[in-house]
């Protein structure tokens, strides 16, 4: 295996004990050379693994000039009340992920495990929650998710106001419409940073144009949303000092013994027609300085 002279960082995996607990994940990260992986806490049900089929569809149709249609087939695994319907059976999306539990977590594992704290304006977990978990060693930024959580980018102007002003990074999962109009916090906040989840999904193609003259702007690589392909056109798009490793576990990639594969997504960067320093910058590096900024 391809062997950096960096860290290498997850900068994006879920903690998720009911599919994959501490202690398995760091067995993981040891077997594959992670040195570190940022959790996200829990937001929702554990989820069945997505069929390969579909998430080719959506990927195809997101980068098409009918992407509207994305939207639609989106909507169409939402309940009324806001909750995930996968092949006819309901999935709670928690509008409160708890934020104590990745605490916990980074606490016992300092050095390993940094997390992010869960912000969701909705819910009425806004500025005073960053504030009550922001000052625990290893907590290194804010994560928003206006596509599930259901709301406009506009509501976390508070926020986003606020980790600016505390030099936070914000990782954010965009939606469609309003959900999805990220301009409105990188407008108003011109010193903040964001790190836009799944190589900006559902934009793509649409937004990475847009975001390359701004440096502090950045994708992450997670996901099966992507595939190597798509990996590639962000890189060329943005430039590899944009873009950080990150692998949504333990959503996607198993292997033959239902483990989750911490390798799949590290191929993906590892194959890229990039120099091997700007790999390790991928992997690792650059997140190393957006966090020590
Ligand atoms: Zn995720």
């Amino acid at each position: 295996m391809y062997d950096p002279r960096m860290a290498v960082i997850d900068v994006h995996a879920h903690f998720e004990p009911r599919m994959l607990d501490a202690a398995a994940m760091l067995a993981q990260m040891d077997a594959r050379g992670i040195d570190q992986v940022a959790l996200i806490p829990c937001m929702n049900d554990p989820l069945p693994e997505t069929p390969e089929r579909l998430l080719g569809v959506v990927r195809r149709l997101t980068r098409s000039p009918c992407h509207g249609l994305a939207r639609v087939v989106a909507d169409a695994f939402m309940t009324d009340d806001g909750d995930l319907r996968l092949s006819g059976k309901t999935y709670a999306i928690y509008p409160r992920p708890d934020n104590a539990a990745v605490a916990a977590v980074v606490a016992a594992h300092p050095g390993r495990f940094l997390g992010w704290i869960f912000l969701n304006p909705r819910a009425a977990i806004g500025v005073h929650e960053l504030e009550r978990w922001r000052h625990l060693p290893g907590f290194i930024g804010v994560k928003l998710h206006p596509h599930w959580h259901g709301w406009p980018v506009e509501d976390a102007l508070p926020i986003a106001t606020r980790c600016e002003e505390l030099g936070l990074p914000i990782l954010i999962h965009l939606g469609f419409a309003r959900r999805g109009d990220w301009r409105v916090l990188a407008d108003a906040c011109p010193r903040l940073t964001m790190i836009f989840a799944h190589a900006g999904i559902p934009h793509y193609d649409r937004m990475w144009g847009s975001i390359r003259g701004d440096r502090r702007l950045f994708l992450d690589v997670s996901s099966p949303y992507l595939d190597e392909a798509l990996v590639r056109d962000a890189v060329r798009a943005v430039g590899p000092e944009r873009v950080l490793y990150g692998t949504d576990a333990p959503y996607g990639f198993h292997d033959a013994d239902h483990v989750y594969d911490y390798g799949a997504i590290r191929g993906w960067v590892e194959r890229l027609p990039i120099a091997a320093r700007e790999i390790e910058r991928v992997l690792g590096g650059n997140v190393e300085r957006l966090l020590a900024r």
